[in-house]
């Protein structure tokens, strides 16, 4: 490519979002640590800046969602038109040809539910890594527009972010986009902004309906991330993708996408989804609750068995399908515990310590929230045994090393005490049966589009009731629990929260923030915060097992559980009645 050529249409993404090599833990670190923080992501892992190039010097991996892009973008208007590059890269790649500079993003603000807390408990610098990076990023993007003409357009999961602070004009942007690149609305857009036509504000681009409309990039991809399924069906209020139509991708398409990745170089791989165990039941005639369990090993030995896959990580998982075939658990645990690069020595049965850890959501253990937020979350089982259903979900799981990341949602509209104090319960009683997953706790966020949307959140964290902090808190202590093995460690952990309050938390988060962070540093036994009336101590819940659940599952979805073992499949029209739910 000559100098200052250009090519007609730039793809980037954050550079925080393009990584992956640090692995998962360092990209979470980037999404919700705040920027002052940085210097401890280059403290554990220097080389994360480290990103690979091709041949011809474009960005060697990219998130999936810009891959999608770029592959219908060459579609339309020819690969020599397309070229994806790092935000360092752009100002080589913009030039006299370039008619749109295109952007890509998950979290460019950082505020999503997680991100938002994690990055605000912190304070007035509270911006995380990952959005100050975008900044940089869009400062970048300006730069080239002060020397050459260009469009700039933004989609991703996270340009809502940017549309509901209205910062398009502070950021540079032309246009935002709402939805998947395959529409025919993108690329009219594409086509417009080409041309040096106008362009609108924001579009709203359609979701494809079926597996044929999705693109599958063959290209290389962050993580080896590759898209499984779309939507999901369980109808919570507060999530954006169960909007979408519930689609899975053929296994042939999925194997495409494999090869291409490990033929570029990736040795890692990772199916992106909802719910992993969503994968073809509305193929297979089974409601979505009941996973295809034949189906589901069959794609993962092939992924496991394709030579020159080295790493699987799980990323979504719902925890009713735990209880509805635990031996499915099993049977993956065998297949692909070897090939997880997650290891938590302290927990895991495993030789190397090797476990599975997919993101579940959990969010309360009050049944009352549960039934108004999702009351479909526990199918087949009733939402009102929810807290027994997440702790004998727990009990497979754990039994098979699958030590999951569960998050919970903290200030729901019209969050009381009484509900702080069930998860609460929830929390403690894991603990006293010896379950372990890594809590993590997310202050409600209203997201757009959402049947929550109007929803009112807490909007600071100094808002914050005791409870709803200790919640916080106590998440957070059973996670580092798992970390801390030695009595120095622990030590040395209590006194750094305890030194990190008083030198700033304790201005930023308020009153109802102490006591909860006295317990979380473990340097004050519970039990005399608790005769204090510093803190809530947790009642048991009683124990109600998995037959006890079973029992209480409809007669004709129990026929659905035994059809997803390999028993006979749906009639159609059952089928459909079950959509429809
Ligand atoms: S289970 Fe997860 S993906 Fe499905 S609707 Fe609920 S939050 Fe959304």
């Amino acid at each position: 490519m000559a100098e200052h050529a250009g090519v007609p249409i730039v793809l980037t993404a954050p550079l925080t979002e393009s990584i992956d090599h640090a692995g998962f833990f360092i990209q979470m670190s980037l999404a919700s640590m705040p920027g002052w923080m940085e210097w401890v992501i280059d403290k554990k892992y220097p080389a994360w800046r480290n990103v690979p190039t091709t041949r011809t010097g474009a960005a060697g991996t990219a998130p999936a969602g810009l891959r999608v892009l770029e592959a219908v973008l060459a579609r339309e208007f020819g690969p020599e038109c397309v070229a994806v590059c790092y935000p360092d890269q752009l100002l080589q790649f913009i030039g006299d040809a370039t008619r749109v500079v295109a952007v890509s993003t998950h979290n460019p603000l950082g505020t999503t539910f997680a991100a938002g807390v994690y990055a605000s408990i912190f304070g007035s610098s509270r911006e995380p890594i990952n959005a100050l990076y975008a900044r940089r990023m869009f400062d970048t993007i300006r730069e080239g527009r002060r020397r050459y003409r260009f469009t700039v357009i933004v989609g991703g999961s996270g340009a809502w972010q940017i549309e509901e602070t209205q910062t398009e004009e502070e950021l540079g942007i032309d246009t935002v986009v709402s939805g998947r690149a395959e529409s025919d609305e993108v690329v009219a857009l594409f086509r417009h902004a080409l041309a040096g036509d106008p362009v609108p504000r924001r579009i709203e681009a359609h979701h494809p309906h079926d597996a044929a409309q999705l693109v599958v990039p063959d290209t290389r991809t962050s993580f080896g991330v590759i898209e499984m399924t779309t939507g999901c069906g369980r109808r919570c209020a507060f999530c954006a993708p169960d909007l979408h139509p519930r689609i899975s991708i053929p296994k042939d398409r999925i194997m495409k996408a494999v090869r291409a990745n490990v033929a570029a170089g990736n040795r890692q791989i990772s199916l992106a989804t909802e719910d992993m165990f969503i994968w073809r039941t509305d193929e297979a005639g089974l409601p979505f609750f009941v996973p295809n369990r034949s189906e589901l090993l069959d794609l993962y030995r092939s992924i496991v068995e394709y030579p020159g896959v080295e790493q699987i990580t799980l990323s979504h998982a719902t925890i009713a399908p735990a209880l509805v075939d635990p031996d499915l658990i099993g049977e993956l645990s065998a297949l692909l515990l070897d090939r997880s690069p997650i290891r938590l020595p302290s927990v895991s049965t495993h030789p190397e310590g090797r476990v599975l850890a997919p993101l579940i959501g959990i969010e309360t253990g009050s049944v009352r929230v549960a039934r108004q937020i999702m009351a479909g979350k526990a199918l087949p089982f009733d939402i009102k045994d929810w807290p027994h259903v997440v702790l004998n979900g727990l009990a497979i799981l754990n039994q098979h090393n699958w030590f999951p990341v569960c998050t919970l949602i903290v200030g729901s509209p019209g969050e009381t005490d009484e509900d702080c104090m069930a998860t609460l319960d929830l929390l403690y009683e894991a603990e006293r049966r010896g379950l372990r997953c890594m809590w993590v706790p997310s202050i409600f966020t209203p997201l757009v589009k959402t049947r929550m949307q109007n929803g009112e959140g807490v909007r600071e964290t100094r808002h914050l009731s005791r409870l709803q902090w200790q919640v916080i808190m106590q998440a957070w202590a059973v996670a580092s629990r798992i970390g801390l093995q030695t009595t120095w460690g622990k030590l040395s952990f209590g006194v750094g929260s305890l030194v990190l309050w008083a030198a700033r938390l304790r201005r930023v988060n308020g009153p109802n923030f102490t006591w909860p962070l006295v317990q979380f540093s473990g340097l004050v036994p519970e039990r005399w915060l608790e005769r204090a009336g510093s803190i809530y101590g947790g009642r048991p819940l009683p124990h109600v097992t998995r037959d006890d659940l079973l029992a209480t599952v409809r007669p004709d979805w129990c026929q659905a559980i035994t059809a997803g073992r390999g028993g006979t499949p749906w009639s159609r029209s059952r089928r459909l009645r079950m959509a429809a739910l």
